[in-house]
């Protein structure tokens, strides 16, 4: 089969790859129906992370073609959606409701979801299917759910979104548009998207946005101020992964506010002291997806959220290189590949 590798950063070529074989009982190989390139791709791409011959690809949808022996709940035909780590969704943790930390997890980018099949390790607890055959208009935001638009539910929720909540989303890549949608099915009061990028701005508002905040930084802090009395949001999600990002989001909630943070964090430092200072509830890190991919495919299934609008550019797989271009360049917010 082929598939994407990153031999370089930036040099992804789309090439043959082994077919995957069921390893563990517990596996499942599925026949990708559409993939898709990640925000969290590029940092690799630009040299962030040393990789070289990397099989790329984290976000997945297909249709079951074999399983392991020891699988139940999942059988061949069935379409699917899992997400960017594998869980046994039995352990404490996952029973908690932290799946991605599962005690069994595996990453699926160490296997590589940019390609025409996958094994998909755990198949049992990281699996969620669809009542039937999707139609092919709902594929997209499918896809969404196995990654952007579970990690920015998660970051809505981790930031307490809720009614009466002013919500404030760092970030205008897929992720940051995906935890506005959140906040807004989680019935938020308003949702400020600081973004600068007029596309982004109308996709912001089309998903719930009720304003729009295009100064960042220091600046980006004082409008959130001038918009909230003075005291801060009450809830944000921090969508990048800088510095800059996370600071920004730190001091724009309110004291006794919450801060979810599931942007990718590279280079970040805090200071103890500012953070002692905030007195705001911090939490993050890789979003859970299982808890949510139940109740999202439902939400798409009854058409009450359209995610795959993130999805700008549709490519054929074997076009991996430009999509990571496009990405990185900034001429595309999410890259959808059809293999
Ligand atoms: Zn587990």
């Amino acid at each position: 089969m082929y598939g994407a590798i990153m031999h370089a950063p930036r040099d992804i070529r789309y090439q043959e790859r082994d077919e995957p074989q069921i390893i563990e009982p517990t596996d499942a190989i599925i026949r990708l129906s559409a993939t898709c390139i990640c925000g969290s791709d590029l940092w690799p791409y630009r040299g962030f992370d040393n990789v070289h011959d990397l099989a790329m690809g984290h976000e997945y949808v297909g249709v079951v073609e074999e399983v392991g022996s020891a699988v139940s709940t999942v059988k061949p035909g069935q379409f699917v959606i899992g997400s960017f780590f594998t869980s046994d969704n039995t352990c404490e943790i996952c029973r908690d409701g932290y799946q991605s930390h599962c005690v069994k997890r595996v990453m699926m980018g160490t296997i590589g979801t940019q390609a025409e099949r996958a094994r998909v390790p755990l198949a049992d607890g990281s699996l969620v299917a669809t009542p039937e055959m999707p139609p092919t208009d709902l594929v997209p935001s499918l896809l969404a759910a196995s990654d952007v638009l579970g990690t920015g539910w998660y970051g809505a929720v981790a930031a307490a979104a809720g009614p009466g909540k002013t919500v404030v989303v760092v970030g205008d890549g897929a992720v940051g548009l995906s935890a506005v949608l959140a906040a807004q099915q989680l019935g938020a009061e308003r949702i400020i998207a600081m973004s600068r990028h007029e596309p982004r701005q109308q996709l912001a508002l089309a998903f719930g946005a009720t304003d729009i905040v295009t100064e960042r930084g220091a600046d980006g802090v004082a409008a959130i101020k001038r918009m909230t009395g003075g005291l801060g949001a009450h809830s944000v999600v921090e969508a990048v992964g800088t510095q800059e990002s996370m600071m920004q989001a730190i001091r724009s909630a309110r004291a006794g506010g919450h801060v979810g943070f599931v942007g990718v964090s590279h280079g970040v430092s805090i200071s103890g002291t500012e953070l002692f200072g905030a007195g705001i509830h911090l939490e993050g890190g890789p979003a859970p997806v299982r808890r949510f991919l139940p109740d999202l495919v439902d939400r798409i299934w009854r058409r009450a959220i359209n995610p795959g609008q993130v999805f700008d550019l549709t490519l054929p797989l074997a076009e991996v290189a430009e999509g990571y271009r496009a990405m990185d360049e900034r001429r595309a917010i999410k890259v959808l590949l059809q293999p």
